[in-house]
């Protein structure tokens, strides 16, 4: 579907009298012969053109400055193809992005691509790649390579350092000699780029089945000493043996998220200090190393539960009832689980704790996992409680009684009350 309107937009444009391709990433997947994720077309068309052509309702302008336009796919679709006018890019002067843009042939627009294999384009309709960069020949050899000097270009944009890795573990091509050079030169300068993005480019590297490849080549060029020092220096200086079982479990993990694989790369840091608990942004834990990369709090209180919480996983077969459901309630604990599992196989620890937990997760059911709470501070008001400290300890009983089956009734937890007011 997001293929044939791709088609459509290139048929438009070429129709109208301009030159239009597919561009970039997408022609790369094609040639992998794979479904690419979107399309991309680039086009000597202007932006002003382009939003004429397709009508101001059906397009976006969301990078017009850049020369970008989005042009809308059918409604309800969410389709969308990103149009932009060749262009050569003016000088970096802060390493980040360019001074300016300026309209340019195809062979230009080229060259202003990161690498070989992202600087080609292809015509859907007369089913041609206009090559002018060798990235066929680099697809062939499964090789990243810059385009032009590689020094020069990893200077201008230093997140391509970071990109050259993600390319080369996803399609596990080999990192061009003289490109690997260059970055092991520049790899403290990454440090330049904005948070942000150092944090998108994790994410789209973790969550990728070849991330521990991407990891190994991080080490290797010094990029991870720059990104994740604490990682470095509590792992990977400290405990040889147990950084390449992190390695290989990262491997091992297969499909799982950035927050699972970013969990395990962290594992040795200190979690035990919730987002909500830490205040002070400049910590150096797990929630101090998500604030540095401007993780979302989201992502954050996920990634601080899986390290603080691996630990209790081992102690499964000493965990009472309602330990176990307060662990298995969380919405990683599944997450937490193949993590841990997958880490016990690769260093052949005793699997008696994941016995224990398949177990507990046979006999029980989601509602006895989290079941409604049986009294409620309302329900202690009306016994003639007064709120405070003395309260929430209650309530805390009852539920940890409740959880632990010991209890199932209102009247039940109401005497449990009484029994321990009495003492
Ligand atoms: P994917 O979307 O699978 O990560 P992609 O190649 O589509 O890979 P995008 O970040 O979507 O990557 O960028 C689209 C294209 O824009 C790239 O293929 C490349 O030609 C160009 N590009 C993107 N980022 C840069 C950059 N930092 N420097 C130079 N060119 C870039
Ligand atoms: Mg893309």
């Amino acid at each position: 579907m997001s293929r044939q309107f791709a088609v459509e937009v290139v048929r438009q444009l070429v129709h109208a009298g301009h030159i239009a391709y597919w561009a970039g990433g997408c022609v790369r997947d094609l040639l992998r012969g794979e479904d690419p994720a979107d399309y991309d077309v680039a086009t000597n068309a202007t932006p002003d053109q382009v939003r004429d052509l397709f009508g101001r309702r059906r397009t976006l302008s969301v990078g017009e400055s850049f020369g970008v336009i989005i042009v809308l796919g059918p409604k309800g679709t969410g389709i969308q193809v990103e149009v932009a006018t060749f262009r050569s890019e003016g000088e970096y002067k802060d390493g980040r992005r360019p001074e300016s843009v300026a309209y340019c042939s195809p062979e230009e627009d080229a060259q202003r691509r990161d690498f070989t294999i992202n600087g080609m384009f292809y015509d859907p309709l007369a089913e041609v790649v206009h090559d002018f960069v060798g990235g066929q020949e680099d697809m062939r050899r499964k090789v990243v390579r810059a385009i032009g000097d590689p020094h020069h270009r990893m200077t201008e944009d230093k997140l391509r350092m970071l990109r050259a890795v993600r390319f080369a573990a996803k399609f596990e091509f080999e990192l061009d000699a003289v490109t690997a050079v260059s970055i092991r030169e520049m790899a403290s300068q990454v440090i330049v780029v904005s948070a942000e993005r150092i944090a998108q480019e994790l994410r789209k590297t973790l969550e990728n089945v070849h991330r521990s490849r991407a990891i190994r080549l991080f080490e290797e060029l010094g990029l991870l000493d720059v990104i994740l020092p604490e990682a470095v220096h509590e792992t990977v200086n400290a405990n040889q043996e147990r950084w390449q079982h992190i390695l290989e479990t990262l491997e091992a993990l297969g499909p799982a998220s950035f927050e699972t694989a970013f969990a395990l790369l962290l594992c040795d840091l200190d979690a035990t200090v919730s987002r909500r608990a830490q205040k002070d942004a400049s910590h150096h834990d797990v929630v101090g190393i998500c604030r540095r990369l401007k993780l979302s709090n989201d992502e954050t209180d996920r990634i601080q539960w899986l390290v603080a919480h691996g630990p209790q996983v081992h102690k499964a077969p000493s965990l009472s009832l309602a330990e176990l459901k307060r662990l298995a309630a969380h919405e990683e604990f599944s997450a937490l689980i193949h993590l841990e599992r997958t880490f016990s196989q690769v260093t052949g620890k005793d699997p008696a704790p994941f016995e224990r937990i398949d177990e507990f997760l046979k006999q029980t059911s989601p509602n006895q996992i989290d079941p409604p709470e049986l009294l409620t501070g309302q329900d202690l008001i009306s016994q003639g409680l007064k709120p405070g400290k003395m309260f929430k300890e209650l309530l805390e009983i009852v539920r940890v009684a409740q959880l632990n089956e010991e209890i199932s009734t209102k009247d039940e937890a109401l005497t449990l009350v009484k029994d321990r007011l009495d003492r």
